[in-house]
């Protein structure tokens, strides 16, 4: 069975659960009980479940950089989370580049939206701008 992975908008707790339960009914927060959000099986997350999230996992983590002022990162939100259902051999991530400041630097990206997929921690693959669900699909095979 695949996992996912979830941090609580209340509590930052970060949940770790079966993709099939969350897309079942809407899953909680195992820590303080609040309703866990989110879109198709993406996840919104900050820098340091991120860094959690890529090195516990064993399953590919793809994650969206992302910031609400870029167009082209709103539209490809839907697309994102299309791939998400359609794709459970991966965890979805995305990271919000506007709150989560330090992480584009860190990580070196210049434009967004920028998909990055690791593996065991390391990035494998890298890829800037929109894409549609299948061509996201096709670079995570
Ligand atoms: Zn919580």
């Amino acid at each position: 069975m695949s996992t996912t992975f979830s941090q609580c908008s209340k509590c930052q707790a970060l949940n770790k659960l079966s993709s099939q339960k969350a897309l079942e009914k809407t899953p909680v927060c195992g820590k303080c009980g609040e309703n866990l959000s989110m879109h198709g099986l993406v996840s919104d997350i900050n820098s340091q479940n991120f860094k959690k999230i890529i090195s516990m996992s064993e399953a590919p983590v793809v994650v969206d950089f992302w910031a609400s002022w870029c167009g082209p990162c709103r539209a490809y939100g839907p697309e994102y989370e299309k791939a998400s259902l359609q794709n459970h051999n991966a965890v979805f991530l995305k990271v919000n580049t506007e709150v989560e400041q330090q992480i584009s630097a860190e990580y070196g990206i210049r434009g967004i939206p920028c998909t990055i997929i690791f593996k065991n921690g390391v990035e494998v693959k890298r890829q800037s701008g929109a894409m549609s669900a299948a061509q996201l699909g096709q670079l995570i095979k």
